[in-house]
């Protein structure tokens, strides 16, 4: 899965591991034959299910439970009827089992407008309609029952009624599709693997679908018909990446996807992707409806091979119970950068993972809400709670850590051997250490638990030729694999540059740790060169001041990403005002020609002019970016961003110009426009019309509404807080979190403030409602202020410290509250 969704129900009891434990231990699962029948989501809002689930008792006599959150409307075990009063909490009683058992169950879900699961659309353009399910982690039980927990794996084969105009995708390829006597068409699944439930999906609607055969794999891309304009605009790149992704990995892990059919579904109201089985679930809102930036292309590539990746490491193999849903996701975002870098033309994506999310990373474990990267989960509940930057990005470097540690070739060999050892099993984080650590001869269990137990960032600071390490709160440091690179100011091809005149590998242990081999009368030592470590990296002044002045003189993407990442981890701690670290980001981007960096340090440098500068001083540093964006705007291959930028930052005539001119055929810089015109009060009702009526998006009005809720006026902002909180009309994703910008103007901070308490009352409600998680995670995290005071701060600290307050509400608050204390020390 990439990126976080999940929901609570109250009512429903979360599995916990002992009940896991015991049930798995009690029972093996043979199959599961689902009938499903979605002709009654045409018109209306209720999924049918029948599911028939053979399976064996280990202690014949025994009772164990069924999970089924939806009306249970007859259930039958061997043959006899089960008392539908026993129902209670999702949970179905099984009572003296069989050695050998057929349980069948009759259930009807009529929530499929939350999300949760299971989500209905109707596609505002056209009216039609889209169902799609995702059931991690333990949403299956809401479409049907199931013994719903990852380490009960079994053959699924689905039969789906469907609408007769109606797609039906699941994890394979239909073996027939008949029309029936009472309407609607039947599709019949062939069994699948042995999966866990939560990988399983089943997606319907009139979409529009495109296919492709390639090395033996038939590609499959569906979208709905209101999209299929940008679909197929970025078929080709989307086949292409997919293609690579399957032979690059078929040929690292030693074995290739085992299936013929592999599909990817771009749906609406979703947030993020997710990995099932051969078929993989998509937001939409990554068609993108203008042509996309190199930045877009490449985030998008990146959850392609993210989700592909889990085909093996989470679905082929995967995690015993929820404490290593952490693994899944770190491995597979791990993986998607290596992908990239050696299988596409995204070669520089660690660059980028480093100008960008592994800055969140760094931010999140600096602050409260961070936690080791494996936690103890007590139940399901609590997994969803840690889908957040440490689990994937603090996980991703870790990883990357390790591969550095144990050498890539090892770290290869040893994946391949876990995947044939547990090909179709269950595994914990043990296994997969003990195959990388006998494959590079190396015992990892210190390595481990230093890594994996311990929340917090280590130091590394170079003193002379010895590298001191500190671990978080006065801890032991952990042992760190790295490089530092050596660098004395020349010039090449004439121009001023850093060279490189040396390189030191160094594995620290404990505190101090002497370089070996270190060349002397350097300007800067780049310490944690290449980024393989995950630590804050100190140095000595003279190498500060090369960094912070001349990072655009390195010679490669990765180490002017470390410059500026550096420049931003002292800006956080309140080392370095926030005019030196626009010095130091603006001076790269002045002469930046990398994609792959550009984009983030774009974004960088408008959060950090926009949000965390002083009142007065706003103006002036997004003046300063608005030319840097200007300059850049006129290379081809860097001008979308930059334009994008400029959009953003925009004061004077000029800017305007060169925008307007742009935004003649480009409705997303048009509306970007707009939106900068409205937050500087110049609001242009007329335009916005005209706009709308000319922009095919079946979005464009959440377009609109962004445009409103920039006004500095308090009317505009209560309209749009109506949309989002009370009618809840905004798609989740993409849509949500570029409207939360619109909305929240630092620069407006006086007008903001009860807006931001405000949001801290609708928290107030969702945490202690039955909204779901969709909304609690999605609406909190895009929602964030990016301004606040003091009694906010206090308030959200308060809050969070609430007994039995929900853990992702939990982690959102103090994210964000400590985010903006960070903010407001830095505005001053
Ligand atoms: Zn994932």
């Amino acid at each position: 899965m990439s990126m976080a969704l999940g929901h609570a129900t109250t009512g429903v009891r979360s599995l916990n591991r002992e009940e896991a434990e015991a049930r798995a231990a009690l029972l093996e699962v043979d199959r599961y034959d689902i009938a499903v029948d979605m002709r009654g989501l045409f018109e209306g809002e209720v999924l049918e299910s029948t599911s028939t689930i053979t399976f064996r008792c280990l202690q014949p006599g025994a009772s164990t439970f069924v999970d089924c959150v939806a009306e249970v409307r007859h259930a039958t075990l061997n043959g006899r009827e089960i008392d539908l009063s026993t129902v209670s909490e999702g949970r179905i009683p099984l009572t003296d089992l069989a050695a050998e058992n057929v349980l069948v169950v009759s259930a009807a879900q009529a929530d499929t407008g939350s999300g949760a699961g299971i989500l209905r659309t109707v596609d505002p353009s056209d009216k039609l309609v889209y169902v799609w399910t995702s059931f991690e982690a333990d949403d299956a039980r809401r479409a049907w029952a199931c013994f719903d927990q990852p380490d009960l794996k079994a053959p699924h084969r689905f039969t789906v009624l469907a609408p007769e105009t109606w797609t039906v995708t699941s994890n394979g390829a239909p073996t027939s599709v008949e029309d029936q006597a009472d309407g609607g068409r039947l599709w019949t699944f062939p069994d699948t693997p042995r999966l866990s439930t939560y990988v399983v999906v089943v997606n319907a609607g009139p979409f529009h679908e495109l296919r492709q055969e390639r090395d033996g794999h038939s590609l499959g891309l569906y979208c709905r018909q209101s999209l299929k304009q940008y679909l197929e605009r970025d078929a080709q790149e989307l086949f292409d990446v997919t293609a690579a992704g399957l032979a690059f990995f078929g040929e690292q892990f030693g074995q290739p996807f085992p299936q013929e059919r592999y599909d990817q579904v771009f749906v609406p109201n979703m947030g993020g992707a997710m990995e099932n089985w051969g078929c993989v679930t998509w937001t939409d809102s990554v068609l993108f409806r203008s042509q996309p930036t190199y930045g877009q292309r490449e985030s998008v590539a990146s959850v392609l091979l993210h989700e592909m990746a889990h085909m093996w490491f989470g679905d082929l193999v995967t995690m015993q119970w929820w404490d290593d849903l952490w693994l899944n996701e770190a491995f597979a975002s791990w993986a998607s950068t290596w992908a990239a870098v050696n299988a596409t033309e995204y070669t520089e994506a660690w660059a980028t993972f480093l100008a960008g999310l592994k800055l969140s990373g760094y931010q999140v474990d600096m602050g409260p809400a961070s936690h080791p990267i494996r936690g103890d989960v007590p139940d399901v509940t609590q997994a969803m709670a840690n889908f957040d930057a440490i689990t994937y990005v603090k996980g991703q470097s870790v990883l990357k850590q390790l591969v550095a540690y144990v050498g890539e070739d090892a770290f290869v060999e040893g994946l391949r051997a876990y995947f044939r050892d547990h090909a179709w099993g269950n595994t914990r984080l043990a296994d997969l250490m003990s195959a990388v650590g006998d494959a590079a001869g190396r015992d990892l269990t210190a390595w481990t638990e230093a890594w994996f137990d311990r929340a917090g960032t280590d130091t590394l600071v170079l003193a002379g030729t010895e590298v001191l390490a500190t671990g978080p709160d006065g801890e032991e440091p952990r042992p760190h694999h790295l490089e530092i690179g050596v660098y004395r100011r020349g010039e090449a091809d004439g121009a001023r540059a850093l060279q490189q005149v040396g390189t030191a590998y160094v594995e620290t242990t404990g505190s101090r740790t002497a370089v070996e081999g270190l060349p002397d009368q350097a300007d800067l030592y780049l310490l944690n060169d290449r980024d393989l470590t995950f630590a804050a990296v100190r140095t000595d002044e003279r190498s500060l001041r090369t960094m912070l002045d001349s990072a655009v003189d390195l010679p490669d993407a990765l180490s002017r990403a470390l410059a500026v990442s550096t420049a931003w981890d002292m800006l956080l701690k309140g080392e370095l005002s926030t005019d030196e670290l626009l010095t130091c980001v603006l001076g790269v981007l002045s002469s930046e020609r990398s994609p792959g960096v550009v984009e983030p340090f774009l974004a960088m440098s408008l959060k950090a002019a926009e949000q965390w500068s002083p009142a007065v001083a706003v103006p002036t540093q997004l003046a300063r970016l608005a030319e840097v964006a200007a300059s850049l705007a006129e290379d081809p291959e860097l001008r979308a961003p930059a334009l994008r930028t400029l959009a953003a930052s925009a004061t004077e005539a000029a800017h305007f110009e060169i925008l307007d001119a742009a935004a003649a055929d480009n409705n997303d810089l048009a509306w970007r426009v707009l939106v900068r015109r409205a937050a500087l009060g110049g609001y242009d009702a007329a335009a916005v019309e005209a706009l709308l009526k000319k922009d095919p998006d079946p979005d464009a009005r959440v377009r609109a509404l962004g445009v409103t809720a920039a006004r500095p006026e308090e009317s505009a902002k209560a309209e749009v807080w109506a949309e989002i909180w009370e009618k809840r009309s905004i798609p989740a994703g993409t849509p949500l979190l570029a409207l939360a910008q619109c909305f929240w103007r630092p620069v407006q901070h006086d007008l903001m403030l009860p807006w931001a308490h405000r949001y801290l009352d609708e928290v107030g409600h969702l945490a202690g409602g039955s909204g779901g998680m969709l909304a609690v995670g999605s609406l909190m995290r895009g929602m964030m202020p990016t301004t606040a005071d003091q009694a906010f701060i206090e308030r959200a600290r308060t809050m969070a410290a609430e007994p039995d307050q929900n853990p992702t509400v939990r982690a959102t608050l103090l994210t964000g509250s400590d985010a903006l204390t960070r903010v407001l020390r830095a505005r001053g």
